[in-house]
């Protein structure tokens, strides 16, 4: 074991690729750094040992700094943070930094672990740039193409066919999907930023099945609905909208033979449950458990003219996720799904009639 061994130890620490430094608290200054603090700062060995830490800092994070050091001296827990250093050539490298406060004869010393984080710094910063460029250079542009898309469709609303009216008609599907897309793909970026929120009100569920249904036109599946109608949730009621029209435009997707779908509303034990069963393809028992990951698509799903990219369903299990609800699918192939999700009613609400 290393504890056992005093001198393996040494050695480790001396060759790992992160910087491990002790820094004696009361004057800031390196009592030890290994090989890896003088790669990542450029200055040697005997260099630092001269040096206040907070020499080496990007000066806007010298605060935080002394900040993280005078907590620790008040309660020693391990903290991880990011700072930035300058090195002895005047680049600035980003750092994650793990330390914990210890006793040097007596002397309190922080004991630090610093990360070259570069790479992941820059992988972010693109990802930053990708995301600005999708959001600017198409998402700006598609909007303008759908303001006129609406205004042709105006002018042109007596039409039910010819050219203009087929080349109309099949601009709004492209126009639509990739809208739909930009808006799934921006939303999985937010969630990944930790950036998704949710805004509650009280709202009857029954009115918001009727206005989703409401919101597909009439075409060749008739979508029902039953079971107990008089419930409402406290929950954010776009974002639950989002959601059953994701289940309800994926039951029309994926059943291009059938001509039902079910909606129905149910309640046990303070939950309600909204399933949307339809009667198509179905999905094969070991596809099942991949059904909510980011960008799955089943088998049939890749192989058959389906659009779709597997956002819906990810960003559908979030939603439940920030309600303390879930969602679940029972499947069968050859006849059909049933996607369910469950939210807890309004408790706060009287008696309901
Ligand atoms: P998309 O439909 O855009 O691909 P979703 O995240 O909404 O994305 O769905 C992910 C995948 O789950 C789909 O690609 C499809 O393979 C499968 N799926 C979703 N709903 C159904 C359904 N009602 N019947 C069969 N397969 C479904």
């Amino acid at each position: 074991m290393l504890t056992k061994r005093p001198d393996q130890y040494r050695q480790l620490i001396k060759e790992v690729n992160d910087a491990v430094y002790t820094v004696d608290v009361a004057s800031g200054v390196f009592t030890s750094v290994n090989k890896a603090a003088e790669r990542m700062t450029g200055y040697t060995k005997k260099e630092l040992l001269l040096m206040p830490f907070p020499q080496i800092l990007v000066s806007e994070y010298a605060p935080l700094v002394k900040q993280m050091i005078a907590r620790k001296v008040k309660r020693n827990t391990p903290t991880v943070y990011e700072i930035e250093i300058v090195r002895k050539d005047g680049s600035v490298v980003p750092v994650e930094v793990s330390s914990r406060l210890i006793k040097n004869e007596g002397k309190p010393e922080i004991i630090g672990i610093a990360r070259d984080i570069s790479e992941r710094k820059n992988i972010e910063r693109q990802k930053e740039i990708f995301v600005s460029l999708l959001t600017h250079e198409i998402k700006n542009p598609l909007t303008t193409m759908s303001m006129h898309l609406q205004m042709l469709e105006k002018l042109h609303k007596h039409m039910t066919e010819g050219r203009a009216y087929t080349s109309i008609s099949a601009l709004r599907l492209q126009v639509q999907s990739l809208n739909n897309l930009m808006n799934d793909f921006l939303e999985v970026n937010q969630l990944a930023l930790g950036k998704f929120s949710i805004t509650k009100t009280r709202y009857s569920l029954d009115s918001l099945v009727d206005d989703v249904i409401h919101a597909f036109p009439k075409q060749k599946h008739t979508i029902l609905k039953q079971g107990e109608l008089s419930i409402h949730v406290h929950a954010d009621k776009n974002r639950i909208n989002q959601v059953l029209y994701n289940l309800i435009s994926n039951a029309i997707k994926y059943s291009p033979d059938a001509k039902e779908i079910i909606v129905s509303i149910t309640k046990k034990n303070k939950q309600v449950t909204v399933s949307v069963k339809d009667f198509g393809v179905g999905i094969p028992k070991e596809e099942l458990k991949h059904m909510f990951k980011l960008f799955y698509r089943t088998k049939y799903a890749q192989n058959s003219n389906t659009r779709g990219h597997g956002l819906g369903l990810y960003i559908a299990q979030q939603i439940l996720l920030s309600h303390k609800g879930k969602i679940w699918v029972e499947s069968e192939v050859g006849k059909g799904s049933t996607f369910s999700f469950s939210i807890p009613v309004d408790s706060k609400r009287k008696k309901q009639k």
